[in-house]
């Protein structure tokens, strides 16, 4: 069975002593968890000192973004080595509002997760369509060209440490999520996309979160599905008691 991820996306919020009350309050709530791993993705400011605060904790971190160069005259970014160096196990990269706000190509977003894996994080690579698109009928060769760009040059060995979220972007942050059966259609479309591409125990193994307006009230549903192996969550995840429930959340 996969061991399921909840991961928390905070986006541009928490200053280094909000990001300690709240990752505090939540320590207390998830104590004795073990089933799904956990993974916290603050502001890089509050990386170092969460990084204190989480040990001992089923708490991972997880970087908002990386650069792909190891080092040089790139002003503003931040390196694999240097998110290794602050404890952080996971990265997320082709979040959609990367991709939009800062226009990152599939291209872009491809060099980052190599990038990622050669320095040993473990890259949590985001797909989905806009609501245009699917509305065009166009979700699944939407998120099919976004993982054979975002995925070139992965062996089939790395996928192990790939994670990938299926994120709708109709759904972030719009309170409207999507149903647990759309989303199960695109889950099992891309599995079986993993299959073509990689063949059988990287396509079983990978874990495929959810993520669009996951809150404590569609977390079961949506856990219920068999290709749903976790969830990628924004705003709920700002809210210790919320987000614990989902991290807590019904098997069936
Ligand atoms: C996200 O930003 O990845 C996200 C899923 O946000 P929200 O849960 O707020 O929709």
């Amino acid at each position: 069975m996969i061991r399921p991820l909840i991961a928390g996306n905070w986006k541009l919020h928490n200053t280094t002593r909000q990001a300690e009350v709240l990752i505090m309050e939540l320590r207390e709530l998830v104590k004795g968890v073990d089933l799904p791993e956990i993974a916290i993705a603050p502001p890089f400011t509050a990386m170092h000192h969460l990084s204190h605060l989480v040990a001992g904790s089923p708490i991972k971190l997880c970087a908002q973004d990386v650069f792909w160069e190891k080092s040089g005259a790139f002003t503003g970014e931040i390196s694999a080595e240097m998110l290794r160096d602050v404890g952080c196990e996971y990265v997320i990269v082709g979040h959609s509002e990367r991709r939009a706000t800062f226009h990152e190509t599939d291209e872009v977003v491809n060099k980052k997760l190599l990038a990622a894996l050669r320095e040993g994080l473990k890259p949590i690579f985001c797909i989905g369509e806009t609501l245009e698109e699917r509305e065009m009928e166009e979700t699944l060769s939407v998120v099919k060209r976004q993982l054979n760009e975002g995925l070139k040059g992965v062996l089939d060995g790395q996928m192990k440490d790939v994670v990938i979220a299926y994120e709708p972007i109709w759904a972030i942050g719009t309170g409207r999520a999507a149903t647990p059966e759309q989303a199960e259609d695109v889950h099992n479309a891309v599995r079986n996309y993993l299959y073509d591409i990689f063949g059988l125990e990287p396509a079983r193994g990978t874990r495929i979160l959810y993520g669009g307006s996951v809150k404590p009230e569609n977390i079961d549903s949506l856990m219920a599905q068999p290709n749903i192996d976790g969830a990628l969550v924004g705003g709920a995840s700002l809210k210790a008691p919320d987000f614990a429930r989902i991290i807590r959340f019904q098997h069936t």
